[in-house]
């Protein structure tokens, strides 16, 4: 286990437990109607952290940072990571899109329990009754009021950085008339954009979030967990501190844009709790800066305008950033894990290299995936003495070679089994009629060996009446087997990968490459739909070594000199296999 590293959100949670900030908390005694969802919890010194997404689209690598952040953190410190569905937005919910959530976070190895098994798991549309309270609470203290301002008045009178706002007319209303406005906009009877529910907080703020935001807005819409119940839906930057303080949240972190919205979320629960609404002490929030990886777009929307365009074959296309693309593509959880790790947690702007992703694949694989030997670019190589070196033109000399680099703990290295007869597949680019300076592979009259099997000598080809090789001719040297004593007899300067032609397997190989040819698809108002790489996808009819027969959907392998590759999680099938390419090797093959 590596030792990890320390952030500046570590260093927090390490003082507070020094401290014992979250000791004494007060547990049980919450007044909110959701209080049932706390019954489970008793452990009064436990930090809790919460991953909160809306479900509103699949989970992309970004959501995966914050994943790994929030639910390693509470692991690290013995402490529970809530999974909260962030649903106070009526319209773009689906249920399809909670459970594919649950699913990735599953995958990437969390769960949401406490020790004694309780499951936190939570909708935050199951606090609207008490946030509702809680609006009701604040009218009544004065802290809140019914704006029926237009909305672009309301814009307006908002100000900017060098203008202060303009106090609403509204403002000054009584206390008797505002929960009665408010009553109205809950009742239905008021249409969208009528009236809004605002903080009463201060117009001239420097900090235009501290301008009265609004916290309540009417919107006639069906909700997919509450229905047709509600038509006054809360804003996120009231619900969201709400739904942490209802699940006992000690550190509610967040990305950088939210670092704005932290004074109101201050605001309100210093208000709440001072009404007891709310149990002390309150969560605080921490905010990092979002991930943003090259050649990667993370924007829900611009996501879903792939798949619903077509562009993309659907959430789990593997060339998708989500964490349904990225499982299919064939990275492994370890290794985005790894990688969360690794890119650290700060406060600055940065972009982070997409080949460190391909890097972490790379490790988590190197040592675990099988190899082997493929030809994905055909061309069929005769040997023509096979019949007269082994007494018949059908015979098979049986081959092996490591499957694995290193025998794991305890174990011997596992091998892979094949033979060579008198019709290999070998590389189109592995010949050459005339050679380039320095080329070390097949040209008439040079030798190389075939891997794991024997040294042959080339010569010649066979062309169609276009001028194009249709096979390559050579010789197999006798008595030079791999691993037998007269293997090193003669010297060749390259062993070329190959697979026989007859217990060669035909195969779909789909070789992904990046989905955008610019590192920043989308800063700057660039236009991503006109960056999309056209080399995105390349499929070709490959030929496979007779180990792979027996791969399983999601099995991951190293190919070699091509790099890592896994069986299809949908379309591949023992009779008709198919592998995506995760990523090349490190080190392109040698010339
Ligand atoms: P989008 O803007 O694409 O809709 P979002 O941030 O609104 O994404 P949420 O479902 O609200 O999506 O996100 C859930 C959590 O994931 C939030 O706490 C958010 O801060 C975090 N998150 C989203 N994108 C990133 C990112 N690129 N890097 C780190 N954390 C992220
Ligand atoms: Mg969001
Ligand atoms: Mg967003």
């Amino acid at each position: 286990e590596v030792v990890k590293p320390t952030n500046f959100l570590r260093n927090i949670i390490e003082s507070d437990l020094d401290k014992g900030t979250y000791a004494r908390r007060h547990w049980g005694g919450n007044p909110g109607d959701a209080a049932h969802h706390q019954q489970g919890i008793v452990d009064p010194a436990r930090i809790r952290t919460r991953f909160p997404p809306e479900p509103n689209g699949y989970l992309h690598i970004g959501h995966a940072k914050s994943i790994c952040l929030n639910f390693g953190l509470a692991r690290d410190f013995d402490g529970v990571c809530h999974l909260r569905f962030d649903d106070t937005n009526p319209e773009k919910e689906d249920q399809e899109y909670v459970d594919s959530i649950i699913e990735s976070v599953k995958w990437l190895g969390y769960d949401w329990k406490d020790p004694d098994g309780h499951e936190n798991l939570y909708f935050a549309s199951d606090y609207f009754d008490f946030m509702h309270r809680c609006a009701v609470y604040l009218i009544e203290q004065g802290a809140a009021y019914v704006d029926e301002q237009s909305a672009d008045d309301m814009k307006a009178n908002r100000g900017d950085f060098g203008r202060p706002g303009v106090n609403s007319p509204f403002r000054d209303r009584s206390v008797a008339e505002n929960l009665a406005r408010f009553a109205d906009m809950k009742s239905g009877s008021l249409p969208d954009g009528a009236a809004v529910l605002r903080a009463k907080i201060d117009m001239a703020s420097p900090n235009i979030n501290l301008r009265d935001p609004a916290i309540y807005r009417v919107r006639h819409a069906e909700h997919h967990n509450t229905g047709n119940r509600w038509c006054i839906y809360p804003m996120y930057t009231f619900a969201h501190p709400i739904e942490d303080a209802l699940e006992h949240i000690t550190h509610s972190i967040c990305t950088l844009e939210f670092e704005d919205q932290r004074p109101f979320y201050d605001w309100l629960l210093d208000h709440l709790r001072e009404g007891g609404l709310i149990a002390a002490p309150q969560p605080r929030q921490y905010e990092f800066s979002r991930l943003n990886l090259t050649y990667v777009i993370t924007s829900k929307r611009k996501l879903k305008h792939l798949v619903d365009s077509g562009l993309m074959s659907g959430w789990d296309d593997p060339r998708m950033p989500t964490v349904v693309g990225l499982r299919r593509r064939g990275y492994t959880p370890e290794s985005i894990r790894n990688f969360c790790e690794r890119i650290g947690v700060t406060k600055d702007y940065a972009w982070i290299d997409y080949s460190t992703l391909e890097g972490c694949l790379r490790e988590d694989l190197e040592n675990k995936a099988h190899r082997a030997m493929v030809v994905l670019d055909p061309l069929r190589l005769t040997l023509t003495n096979w019949a007269e070196v082994f007494g018949s033109a059908d015979h098979l000399e049986a081959c092996s070679l490591p499957a694995l680099p290193h025998a794991a703990e305890g174990e011997t290295v596992p091998e892979r089994h094949f033979t060579l007869g008198r019709e290999v597949w070998i590389e189109r680019e592995d010949f050459a009629e005339v050679p380039p300076k320095g080329y070390k592979r097949l040209f008439p009259g040079n030798k190389v060996r075939l891997k794991g099997g024997y040294v042959i000598e080339c010569t010649g080809c066979e062309k169609d009446g276009d001028g194009n090789i249709t096979k390559v001719l050579a010789t197999v040297v006798p008595d030079t087997k791999s691993g037998t004593p007269g293997a090193d007899s003669v010297k060749v300067k390259a062993a070329i990968t190959w697979v026989g032609v007859q217990d060669g397997v035909e195969a779909e190989v789909r070789l992904y490459d990046r989905l955008f040819t610019d590192p920043q698809p989308d800063a700057g108002g660039k236009d991503y739909l006109a960056l999309i790489n056209p080399d995105s996808l390349k499929v070709v009819t490959a030929y496979v070594e007779p180990s792979l027969k027996s791969a399983r959907q999601g099995e991951t392998f190293q190919f070699e000199r091509f790099g890592y590759f896994v069986a299809d999680r949908k379309d591949h099938s023992a009779d008709k296999p198919v592998f995506n390419r995760i990523t090349g090797l490190k080190d392109s093959w040698g010339k």
